[in-house]
């Protein structure tokens, strides 16, 4: 018989391949001209929520790519709680999106990048380690981290060229 357990190797590439389709969803975002995030919902082997960020598009604010899958996943399985699922995320998830994946009862979140401006995962604050709050998610960081990472340093890098050359073909019009 085959061993229940999982071994960390296998948990690794497994957590990777996810990561693999929150890229995909990330690069959605880019293409629809908003920070390139994504997210998938993953529950006993298989997708069940997809999300990518569109807060400009959608004019919504909460429209962050874990909300949107959350929503997806919800729907889906008919269930506003999602206690034996995983979050996969590009980005390292901000406070509204932490206080989703706690009501949600997501079981283990998986995110790539760190996020040092919002990132609520431990760059600026740590929800995850909040021992008063009554709901508490696995986190495991750094999954894929280069490839998301640098998924949104080309969008920025792509937006200040843009917002450059749109600079100086302002001041030309004078
Ligand atoms: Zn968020």
């Amino acid at each position: 018989m085959a061993p229940a357990f999982r071994s960390a190797d296998e948990e690794a590439e497994r957590d990777a391949l996810y990561m693999e389709a929150a890229l995909r969803q990330a690069r959605l975002a880019q293409t629809a001209g908003e920070v390139p995030v994504g997210a998938v919902v993953v529950c006993g082997g298989e997708i069940v929520g997809r999300g990518y960020n569109r807060p400009i598009s959608a004019n919504d604010p909460t429209a962050h790519a874990e909300i949107v899958a959350l929503r997806d996943a919800a729907q889906r399985l008919g269930n506003y709680r999602l206690p034996d699922c995983t979050l996969y995320v590009t980005l390292e998830p901000c406070a509204m999106c932490s206080g989703a994946i706690f009501h949600a009862r997501i079981a283990r979140l998986v995110y790539g990048a760190c996020d040092p401006k919002t990132g609520a995962a431990g760059s600026i604050i740590d929800l995850y380690a909040e021992r008063r709050l009554n709901f508490h998610t696995e986190v495991v960081g750094g999954v894929c981290m280069e490839a998301c990472g640098r998924l949104l340093s080309q969008f920025f890098a792509a937006r200040r060229s843009a917002k450059a050359v749109a600079g100086k073909e302002g001041d030309s019009g004078d």
